[in-house]
């Protein structure tokens, strides 16, 4: 008897007291492992998340959480061919496995990126700007947002055991929620794997990764508003899931990615001699047969203007009729095999279905030549292309799980546009088209549909992704049928693990909450410059208000020579005067700017080691000749870089007139040594 899996719960791996039930080998039928949760003590597993996960790693900060997520990514790549050589029990081609593979722990690298760039070295984020709310200055809004002491549970799909997990896994662990992963049973000896191995790594805190392989049953009734459930699947079971009390009632977020009929539109102005017509043929051969159409992805749907309908088909059975389908293991095998032979019988069903407004235009769902003949007792069908008669609804309708496309002819834009919509929401979809009022028509009308688009032409071929590929920074997930959900998008998939709230309180109060300083907040100015302060001794607050100085006419007129900026409002007087904005020559903005740095900066070398930009620059009111102006630079945040011996620090400016009307805000950011 082959190896019963075993499940990482509350700190111990578990066993099964019974023999669970055999998975079988995709393209041999040979029992690869079985699967029983029978007996899992899943309340312990959400208590173990909750009160040792969840503190675990929300004691990091969010680059500390990243700088594991690095290592555990290149702890997996060590790791990778272990994974590749399971991968092929599942009937994935090495193709196929490099998007499961490869794609989810360049994923997880993806992420460990972005967070070190793009979120604080904190534990907390601040969202938007702060909201005015009382006249004098003193009562502000901010909205923050804030890890959950909740898990993270994954209900996942078969077809991306390795790349289901952890694009699900890394946003939630940056986010400070704990992870629960209970994978597709048909293929949970890959998930198993990989999971065994970031556990072994010891990379991760105690309590942030657990495996549940098996039945998930009663898991649900346990979790709460805290807690949130990503579920990858059939449409049913999602919508099982959703009339769960603990969902309905008990404040549970759930996100489902379903099946979803997903298309690609042939533009009406590509002809067969372009580039693009070649671009589409190729783009929807690969949809039908990368992990033998078993994506969640994939294009089902053809939509082609009806007059080269015939062009397309042929071009189609041309490419199709070279796809050779097997055992992955050989290498000249384009097409491995479906996840089972349950799931074949499944996609011949929704054939059948199909064929009742459709006819078989290429392949044979029954028969295939299967390239190894050792393979023959494995889940193999061939691709299989319909077209659909006129007004046929089936092919926005039935999903079949397998290399199967259906062709659907157009005749107008509105016409394909309303063809797309009567899939009822895609996770993606694409438009191959080399007119830009094509593409603007037709994204328009597919966007409110649609999770992500993809406009491919002969520019943008070289480098793009196609269509069926997620990616870490864009959005993943689609409305209506595709289940609503929405994952990835970079920063985004972290932020929807945390709680938004909204914080009204004095600019003291924020400042305080939140570690990074509020305008109206109190300052503390010393006879120390702040630029002496190396990250050690700097303190959110430090601030400098600088000496006055005259901008003269001579200034202006000098920087107009000096920089070749002579736009008439600073050098023609009669001109500058009949501007309604200025009624005379005023300064331009950057020399402002400038002289504003003059006066704030501390000129000899110290910790403050580069001005690496400035933000939310805003000229607010025009500054004369003869103004006098001043400057006052205050630490706004402080975000010390795990990886270096210097950090960033945001300094709020506020340049102002004589009459202490603000002239020019904006935030000067700079890189400080940690030590002086
Ligand atoms: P299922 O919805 O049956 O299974 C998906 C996951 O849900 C599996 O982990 C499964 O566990 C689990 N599950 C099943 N029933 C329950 C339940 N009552 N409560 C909690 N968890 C449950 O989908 P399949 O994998 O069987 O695939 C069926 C169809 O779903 C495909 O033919 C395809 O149409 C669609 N699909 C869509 C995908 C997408 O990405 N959008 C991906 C894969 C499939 P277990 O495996 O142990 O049964």
């Amino acid at each position: 008897m082959s190896e019963l899996l075993s499940s990482y719960l509350a700190g111990s791996w578990f066993t099964a007291s019974d023999e669970g039930r055999p998975v079988l080998d995709a393209v041999t039928g040979q029992e690869v492992c079985r699967v029983s949760a029978t007996g899992a003590d899943l309340a312990a597993a959400i208590e173990h998340a909750r009160t040792v996960g969840v503190p675990a790693i929300q004691a990091l900060t969010f680059h500390e959480r990243a700088a594991i997520l690095k290592a555990v990514a290149k702890h997996l790549t060590a790791a990778k061919d272990d994974f590749y050589a399971l991968s092929t029990h599942t009937g994935a081609t090495r193709r196929d496995s490099a998007a499961d593979i490869d794609g989810g722990i360049g994923t997880v690298f993806s992420f460990a990126s972005k967070a070190t760039r793009e979120l604080p070295n904190d534990t907390i984020v601040l969202d938007g700007k702060p909201e005015t709310l009382g006249k004098a200055g003193t009562f502000v809004g901010q909205h923050i947002y804030t890890s959950r002491p909740g898990v993270a549970v994954q209900i996942n799909a078969f077809n991306f055991p390795v790349w289901g997990m952890l694009e699900k896994f890394a946003p939630a662990f940056l986010a400070g929620r704990p992870s629960l992963v209970k994978p597709a049973s048909q293929t949970a000896y890959l998930t198993h794997a990989v999971a065994a191995s970031m556990l072994d790594s010891g990379l991760l805190p105690e309590g942030s990764l657990q495996l549940l392989c098996g039945s998930p049953e009663g898991l649900l009734d346990l979790l709460g508003t805290q807690d949130h459930l990503a579920f990858t699947g059939s449409a049913a079971t999602a919508a099982t899931l959703r009339q769960h009390p603990s969902v309905v009632y008990g404040g549970l977020e759930l996100g489902v990615e379903a099946d979803s009929l997903n298309c690609s539109i042939l533009g009406p102005d590509v002809r067969p001699e372009d580039p693009e017509f070649d671009l589409f043929v190729k783009g929807v051969v690969t949809e039908m047969t990368v992990k033998a159409g078993q994506k969640c992805t994939a294009i089902r749907r053809v939509l082609v203007p009806a007059d080269r309908v015939d062009d397309v088909i042929s071009a189609l059975s041309q490419r199709l009729s070279k796809i050779t389908v097997g055992n992955p293991a050989d290498e000249t095998v384009r097409m491995g095999a479906l996840v089972s032979l349950d799931q074949r019988d499944e996609v011949r069903k929704s054939v059948q279905a199909l064929r009742a407004s459709a006819d078989l235009v290429f392949g044979d769902p029954d028969h295939v030549s299967v390239v190894d003949a050792s393979a023959v007792d494995g889940a193999f069908m061939g691709p299989v292309l319909l077209r659909a008669h006129d007004g046929a609804m089936e092919p926005h309708e039935v999903e079949p799980f397998g290399p199967v496309s259906t062709v659907i002819t157009y005749s107008s834009v509105p016409e394909a546009i309303s063809l797309a919509a009567k899939g009822g929401g895609s996770l993606a979809g694409s438009l191959v088209t080399h007119d830009p009022a094509v593409a603007r028509e037709v994204i328009l009308g597919l966007a409110p549909w649609h999770g992500r688009l993809l406009v491919l032409d002969r520019d943008d071929a070289a480098e793009s992704t196609g269509h069926g590929s997620p990616l870490p920074s864009l959005v993943h997930g689609g409305p209506g049928r595709a289940g609503g959900g929405e994952e990835l998008g970079g920063i985004r998939a972290v932020l929807h693990h945390m709680q938004r709230t909204a914080i009204q309180a004095s600019p003291d109060a924020l400042t305080a909450i939140t570690g990074s300083w509020f305008t109206g907040a109190e300052r503390t100015v010393s006879s120390q410059h702040p630029f002496r302060k190396s990250l050690a001794t700097l303190r959110i607050g430090d601030a400098i208000v600088s000496d006055r100085r005259t901008v003269t006419a001579d200034d202006i007129a000098h920087f107009a020579e000096f920089t070749g900026d002579t736009f008439y409002a600073h050098t023609d007087p009669e001109a500058a005067a009949a501007n309604p904005l200025f009624g005379g020559i005023v300064a331009h903005g950057y020399l402002v700017v400038s002289l504003a740095a003059g006066l704030f900066v501390e000129p000899n070398p110290g910790p403050v080691l580069a001005n690496f930009g400035v933000d939310n620059l805003r000229f607010l009111t025009p500054v004369k000749v003869d103004d006098s102006i001043a400057v006052t630079l205050t630490v706004k945040a402080i975000t010390p870089r795990s990886s270096a011996d210097y950090g960033e620090v945001r300094w709020d400016a506020v340049v102002t007139n004589q009459r202490d009307e603000p002239v020019a805000t904006y935030d000067v950011l700079t890189l400080v040594a940690k030590q002086d």
